[in-house]
């Protein structure tokens, strides 16, 4: 829903069937202070605010609305001055217009508005790393840290650390490490896990571990310090 705050009927009224014959659902409010319990009510889309309201300044409404929403908000002020204009954009407003002007123009910036809304990418989530000592792992996007240093790993080293960080201080077998990774026959199975477990070593050293984090255990396979 379109909240429209306008104390002239004569530009309220033409925007409201304008916004209406676009199929937007709005509805029209005269005083500043009913716009923050409207919002707060729920279903606000978009807030129509006129500037120079009958019991106040839409900059003032505006600043209120900032502290608790991210409803979307086109001034309409009768002073094209640019202070008016920065004033606005600097409380947050996404944009204006200027008196006079064409409800259509202004229901195409509506509908503009809402379309970025909907277009704007979610906020990330915070990547779900799982700490283990001072490497993480982020299994979804495959990545393992040490430290705070992201390790640049081939796909073969992402999976065999990655099998090591699932079960640290578990020994697990060259042949099981391979049956995580990848297709070989078993006579250069041994050598490709040994040939990554040293370069997956070599890669922690100059990312600055300082003791040895995969262990070897002879005759069984490898481990990570728990
Ligand atoms: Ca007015």
């Amino acid at each position: 829903m379109i909240l429209i705050v306008e104390d002239e009927l004569a530009i309220a009224e033409p925007l409201q069937y304008a916004l209406r014959a676009e199929g937007l659902v709005n509805e029209h409010c005269v005083l500043g202070r009913q716009v923050v319990p409207r919002v707060r009510a729920g279903g606000v889309a978009l807030v129509v605010l006129d500037v120079g309201l009958p019991d106040g300044s839409g900059f003032d409404v505006c600043r209120e609305l900032r502290t608790f929403s991210d409803v979307p908000v086109i001034f309409l002020t009768a002073r094209a001055d640019v202070v008016d204009r920065v004033l606005g954009l600097e409380l947050g407003a996404d944009d204006y217009m200027c008196k006079p002007f064409s409800p259509r123009e202004l229901v195409a910036r509506v509908r503009a508005r809402l379309r970025r809304t909907h277009a704007a990418p979610p906020t990330p989530a915070p990547a779900p790393w799982t700490v283990r000592g001072e490497l993480a792992i982020d299994l979804e996007g495959h990545r393992i840290r040490f430290r705070e240093q992201i390790l640049d790993l081939t796909r073969y080293e992402y999976t065999l650390l990655a099998a090591l960080l699932a079960r640290p201080g578990a020994i697990l077998s060259r042949a099981q490490l391979m049956a995580r990774g990848w297709d070989s026959d078993a006579d250069s199975a041994d050598r490709t896990v040994d040939t990554h477990i040293k370069t997956l070593r070599a890669k922690l050293r100059s990312a600055g571990a300082d003791k040895e984090l995969i262990r070897t255990h002879r005759g069984l396979g490898y481990a990570l310090e728990p």
